[in-house]
């Protein structure tokens, strides 16, 4: 039987994708909290190991706050935490205070500066690139992308996995375990997340939830991810079978009441932030509503920007001319050991490197990668393919 789907309202389409609504709000006690910890870590000793540049850091989230509770205006370089990262530094010891702050800086600011360091501020890495859903905003739903035919379909292996985290342990703090396929489908994901144990501050795995069993919970939740999030847009069984196909909504709500029910039990004192997160491709969509239904099992509940992945080399051209944040924000290391500055471009037209052959600091410092960046810098990005008719932007 041919199901109904739901087609991606366009008009939802933003330049940078964010939180279009999020059920987490900061409270002002969490912010000054934050800023009370980042001031007093100033008089602790591991502030003085820190070189030049990590204290100027320290010191700009100390500047931006006064400024903020001042209501003063900000410049460009100033930051402080907010949103979710506040709920984020609260789960972060005091041991990797200094360490986190410096990576949420980079990880924010680097883009929007167009800054590059030897590693990116983040790197997602594909376990797989095959998925068992083919959701209506995903490039799963293209054909000459899934179909096996077409060479794009491959689980990556336990060994270059662990030649890329041997690598990146120490230089890159936020790494996602995701992108084109869903990451739990790798049948040697336990042992990926197990070698990944404690490597990394903002480590972070997205699933839409439809292999969890007991098995697999437990060994999530005991490598101390960061974030784990489960991608579920709606929370009525109409709405969501007709966006993300083949998702039975019972199954993935009994599988989140089981993972809820396993983190209480098994793991009390997790500092694992789990959310559910969806993609808004309808206005219909509410938080809240679905805040009611399943925020008992998550500590956030999201709704992100809609990107039109579904059709991301058939877009109108000229969408936008900024330079594209992606450049400068993020790596994505394919099944296959493929490197590619993002996932809009999910058939890798972009691609010149793999990690086989590189290490990956040299491809982020390539030749190649800091052409795509100047000719985005000199509003050349209408000369690449599929960058011409990307949206995303730099806003
Ligand atoms: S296709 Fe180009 S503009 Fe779009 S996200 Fe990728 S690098 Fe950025």
């Amino acid at each position: 039987m041919i199901k109904d789907k739901i087609s991606p309202d366009k008009s939802l389409v933003k330049s940078k994708g964010g939180y279009n609504e999020e059920s987490f709000k900061e409270k002002i006690e969490q912010q000054k909290n934050a800023y009370n910890r980042i001031l007093q870590f100033k008089n602790n000793i591991l502030f003085k190991k820190l070189d030049k540049n990590e204290m100027q850091i320290i010191d700009i989230y100390l500047n931006s706050y006064k400024k903020k509770i001042a209501n003063k205006p900000f410049d460009k370089e100033d930051f402080f935490l907010s949103g979710q990262d506040v709920l984020k530094i609260s789960k972060v010891s005091d041991e990797n205070l200094a360490k986190f702050l410096i990576y949420r800086y980079k990880y924010s600011l680097n883009p929007i500066l167009y800054k590059i360091d030897k590693y990116p501020p983040n790197i997602q890495i594909e376990p797989t690139s095959i998925c068992n859903f083919r959701c209506v905003m995903c490039y799963q739903a293209d054909k000459s992308f899934s179909g096996k035919s077409h060479g794009h379909m491959g689980h990556m292996d336990f060994e270059l996995y662990k030649k890329i985290i041997d690598e990146i342990e120490g230089n890159i703090e936020a790494v996602t375990l995701a992108s084109r396929g869903e990451p739990t489908l790798n049948p040697k994901i336990i042992e990926m997340v197990q070698y990944s144990k404690n490597k990394f501050l903002g480590f972070k795995i997205n699933t839409n939830a439809s292999m969890l069993n007991e098995n697999l919970i437990n060994n999530l939740l005991d490598v101390n991810f960061a974030e784990i999030v489960f991608s579920v847009d709606a929370t009525d069984k109409d709405t969501y079978e007709k966006i993300r196909i083949n998702g039975k909504y019972e199954k993935i709500i009994s599988n989140l009441e089981l993972f809820s029910k396993i983190k209480k039990n098994n793991f009390p004192n997790s500092n694992t932030i789990t959310k559910i997160s969806g993609v808004k491709i309808k206005e219909a969509q509410n938080v809240e509503e679905m805040k009611k239904k399943v925020g008992k099992y998550v500590d956030v509940v999201q709704l992100v920007d809609y990107t039109p992945w579904e059709s991301s080399y058939n877009n109108p051209v000229g969408y936008t001319n900024e330079p594209c944040h992606q450049l400068w924000h993020r790596m994505f290391v394919w099944q296959d050991g493929k490197v590619n500055p993002c996932d809009y471009d999910y058939k890798s037209e972009l691609s010149k490197w793999n990690v086989k052959n590189n290490s990956i600091s040299e491809i982020w410092n390539s030749k190649e990668y800091n052409k795509y960046r100047s000719m985005h810098l000199d509003n050349m990005r209408k000369s690449l393919y599929p960058c011409d008719r990307c949206t995303f932007g730099n806003a």
